[in-house]
């Protein structure tokens, strides 16, 4: 897992990607909203909208719901990275990240969240961080089934392109190696698609693993080997280990 800073703030991956982008000659119409069927498929367009249920409902791609909770404070704690699988978390994804002066947690469930799961998730970080939010938000989207770089025409990168890890729900690896990958697909569709099936040759095996690990029973002993399987399939969006980095 690799835990990055959105948002904002100077220093974030966001403000790092858009002065980048801006330098380079990129236009940003911030508040424009994409309206799919006004696309002309000529044109060279990659659509990376992330979870965002709306746009899967456009393009007709087929998706499971995504439920979640985060809260984020102040803080002088730095370093902390503490990933949670619990009953709680449906077991499926919750994690505590501290850097740069911010504590952050998510609860994040393929399974609708409701106010006993949050409340279960408030009680560990408590009970094991001494740590309380008093604030969190609630938000809904949606993730792929399936992988997809091109679309009826239409190039696709990010989580809607299916680049985010079906067993651990981590996302950003794959939305940085897809972004590259899906600007190639107009200068080296071949190339493109190559390395595209490459990153993404393990989210059928990590899917089948995951659902096998939402229906059988016995998580305290079976939910390790499951986590203990996946650890060793290489991560959706990760770009293979030469061996000299
Ligand atoms: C606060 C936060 C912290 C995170 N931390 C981590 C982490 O530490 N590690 C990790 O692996 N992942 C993390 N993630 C998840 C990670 O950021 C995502 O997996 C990744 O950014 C997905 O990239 P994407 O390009 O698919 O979508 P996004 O980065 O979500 O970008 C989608 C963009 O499309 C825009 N958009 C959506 N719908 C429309 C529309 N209809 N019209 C126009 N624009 C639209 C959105 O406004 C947004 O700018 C975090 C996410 C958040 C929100």
């Amino acid at each position: 897992m690799y835990v990055c800073e959105r948002g904002p703030r100077q220093g974030s991956l966001d403000s790092f990607l858009y002065e980048m982008a801006a330098s380079s000659g990129v236009q940003f119409h911030l508040l424009a909203k994409l309206e799919v069927n006004k696309l002309e498929v000529d044109h060279n367009n990659i659509i990376a909208t992330g979870l965002e249920t709306e746009v899967y409902e456009q393009l007709g791609i087929p998706y499971v719901p995504i439920y979640g909770y985060r809260g984020v404070i102040r803080t002088e704690l730095d370093a902390v990275l503490i990933s949670y699988m619990l009953k709680c978390t449906n077991y499926d994804f919750a994690y505590l990240a501290a850097g740069y002066g911010l504590l952050f947690a998510l609860l994040f469930s393929r399974k609708k969240l409701d106010s006993d799961n949050l409340q279960e998730f408030q009680q560990t970080l408590k009970d094991s961080e001494g740590i309380e939010f008093k604030k969190w938000i609630y938000s809904t989207g949606a993730v792929p089934t399936k992988t997809h770089l091109f679309y009826n025409g239409l190039v696709l990168a990010g989580t809607l392109s299916g680049m985010i890890d079906p067993f651990l729900l981590h996302g950003i690896s794959g939305a940085l190696t897809s972004g590259k990958i899906a600007a190639q697909t107009f200068v080296d569709r071949e190339g493109a698609s190559r390395e595209f099936h490459l990153l993404a040759k393990n989210f059928v095996w990590k899917k089948g693993l995951k659902e096998v690990s939402t229906w059988i029973p016995f998580k305290n002993i079976t939910f390790p080997v499951m986590m203990w399987t996946d650890a060793h399939l290489r991560g959706v969006g990760f770009v293979p280990f030469s061996g000299k980095d």
